[in-house]
């Protein structure tokens, strides 16, 4: 079995909040959210980061990036929404499978990166859901 984590979620072999998925994308809750319907998009196939993605896959997660980012601006109203994507550990990159990060944000809230709180399974449950139905 991969030891990629993501590669494990898209295989289902590990679990998810799923949000929507397509041919080549699938979009999921992260499970240490920085704020309240903070999404990972990532390609169904295995590439490091941006450095590695095939161009078609990147389309492909910048497409579905930008429908989840409006799913998530009709269904919570954040203030902004921030898309954050690292490359290499010295970048702050922990998960070695590319993935595009939306986090919402609302005006005065503090940055962290990182945050070490794992988030409620009921609450990632239901946001995932609200997200989802948003995106049809
Ligand atoms: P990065 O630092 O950009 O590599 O981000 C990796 C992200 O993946 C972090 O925000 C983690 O909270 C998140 N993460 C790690 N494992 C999982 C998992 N099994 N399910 C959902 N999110 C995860
Ligand atoms: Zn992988």
């Amino acid at each position: 079995m991969t030891e990629c984590i993501f590669c494990q979620i898209v295989e289902g072999s590990a679990p998810c909040h799923r949000v929507q998925e397509d041919e080549l994308t699938l979009a999921f809750m992260d499970i240490f959210p920085l704020a309240p319907g903070h999404v990972l998009v990532i390609p169904k196939e295995h590439a490091e980061n941006l450095f590695e993605i095939e161009e078609v896959s990147l389309l492909a997660v910048t497409r579905m990036t930008q429908r989840v980012a409006h799913a998530l601006r009709a269904e919570l109203e954040p203030d902004g929404i921030m898309m954050m994507q690292l490359n290499g550990a010295a970048a702050g990159q922990t998960v070695f499978h590319h993935h595009a990060h939306l986090i919402p944000r609302d005006e005065g809230s503090a940055l962290a990166f990182h945050p070490r709180v794992r988030g409620g399974d009921a609450e990632l449950t239901s946001l995932a859901h609200r997200i989802g139905k948003s995106l049809g």
